[in-house]
């Protein structure tokens, strides 16, 4: 017998109809003479208002504090695999649920974006042995100091992926409310194309450039124990996208999709003394805090004495850095500090690029066409970014759709 993971996110169980579908969905994979272990995110908009009421009695900055945040926010999925369970039940299947803690899923104590450390298989494996189907609440570990913790945001995914690499499952199903991965997100680009087949290292990409489809985390761990994905939807029946290694994807392409993300903002440095050790200084004190920082560029002046930096840093902590950067302002000795809240980046992802020159060619002019500044570019190997005014951002994501021929045709 083969074990089915199948994750069911926040659009999937928003209500008590939906959940009765989703009932039916696991019912027919134990048709099909399957073990069925479902992971289940709150029902849709449930997190977000745990999370306003945190913040309606919080500034939620200590760590204690977020111990307390974790506790309130994994409250959701508990519901959910619980209504789960008992729908089940009532369908005439053995079912039961399971909260983090009751299944040994450890993590370390970076509350509100704890990682995985370990998974106790031996309950699941002796439940489903047993003939029950194990309905666990995703997004929610505990600690070694006894408190529950939560794996951040969309962290359900990884919930998922965690126990079908754990349990050895032949595939980890993520049911959700598109049909699938798309070259860009559907919702902003009608014409996106869905994928059938996807790179672990371009959905790695795609979730870290802003296709928030899947968490990052969930990627990066599906590619490290190699877990067969399918991204498929809840709502209509259909193969989905399956994330597979780069050899087999077969449909030949250069640019395999478009993000963006809007979650982060331009801060500028100028006027700082042109001296070795500079970038270190600037960095470390937001390195201390864990500020992310992302796309970076450094405009030296004429004379050489001067040098501006700009760099993008995470929405959510632009407050903090400002205050490091401005507790250190002597020593660096910059001018003035500048902040743009009204920044978007954009990026495309292709294994292809590897082997290509002018696909960055493409984009600048693509762009230029369209009349947009790009305010700071960066690459890697398998991807070009680019950061521009928020306001053009859907523009740009259809405009480069097209350019790179990624758009839907008909037939398609
Ligand atoms: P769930 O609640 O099931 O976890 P999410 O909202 O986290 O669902 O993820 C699904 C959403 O991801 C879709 O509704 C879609 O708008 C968005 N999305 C962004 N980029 C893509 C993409 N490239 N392909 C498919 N969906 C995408
Ligand atoms: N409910 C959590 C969230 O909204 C986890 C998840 O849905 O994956 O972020
Ligand atoms: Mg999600």
């Amino acid at each position: 017998m083969a074990i089915i993971v199948q994750k069911f996110g926040g659009t999937s169980v928003a209500n008590i109809e939906r959940i009765k579908h989703v009932a039916s969905l696991v019912k027919e994979e134990i048709n099909r003479g399957n073990q069925v272990v479902v992971v289940v995110s709150a029902m849709s908009g449930k997190t977000n208002e745990l999370v306003e009421w945190t913040n309606a009695v919080s500034d939620l900055t200590s760590h204690d504090s977020l111990k307390e945040y974790d506790s309130i926010v994994a409250s959701g999925e508990q519901v959910t695999a619980g209504l789960l369970a008992l729908t089940l039940q009532t369908n005439g299947l053995k079912a039961r649920s399971w909260l983090g803690w009751q299944l040994g899923f450890k993590t370390d104590t970076t509350h509100s974006k704890a990682r995985i450390e370990h998974i106790d298989r031996d309950a699941i494996i002796s439940s489903l042995n047993d003939g029950y189907v194990a309905v666990i609440a995703g997004f929610q570990g505990i600690t070694e100091e006894n408190r529950i913790a939560t794996l951040g945001r969309g962290g359900s995914d990884t919930s998922a992926v965690a126990l079908a690499a754990a349990l050895g499952a032949y595939q980890c199903d993520i049911y959700t409310d598109v049909d699938g991965i798309y070259t860009t997100d559907p919702r902003v680009v009608p014409k996106a194309r869905r994928l059938n087949k996807i790179a672990y290292e371009e959905m790695l990409e795609m979730a870290s450039l802003g296709a928030k489809v899947l968490q990052i985390r969930s990627v990066e761990m599906a590619m490290k124990h190699n877990v067969r994905v399918r991204v498929l939807s809840s709502f209509e029946p259909g193969e989905g996208t399956l994330l597979v290694d780069e050899e087999e994807v077969v449909e030949r392409r250069l640019v395999t999709g478009v993000t963006y993300n809007r979650n982060e903002d331009q801060i500028t440095l100028t006027g700082v003394p042109n001296t070795p050790g500079v970038a270190a200084n600037i960095f470390a004190p937001l390195t201390e805090k864990e500020i992310n920082v992302d796309m970076i560029v450094q405009n030296v002046s004429q004379s050489g004495d001067y040098t501006d930096i700009t760099f993008t840093i995470p929405k959510a902590d632009t407050k903090l850095a400002i205050e490091q950067l401005e507790a250190v302002k002597n020593n660096l000795g910059y001018n003035s500090l500048m902040v743009n809240e009204n920044v978007a980046k954009v990026s495309v992802i292709g294994v292809g690029m590897r082997s290509h020159a002018g696909l960055a060619q493409k984009m600048f002019q693509t762009l230029a066409d369209k009349s947009i500044n790009i305010l700071v570019i960066t690459t890697s190997e398998i991807k070009i970014s680019i950061l521009i005014d928020e306001e053009y951002v859907e523009l740009a994501l259809r405009a480069l759709h097209s350019a790179y021929g990624l758009d839907a045709t008909k037939e398609s």
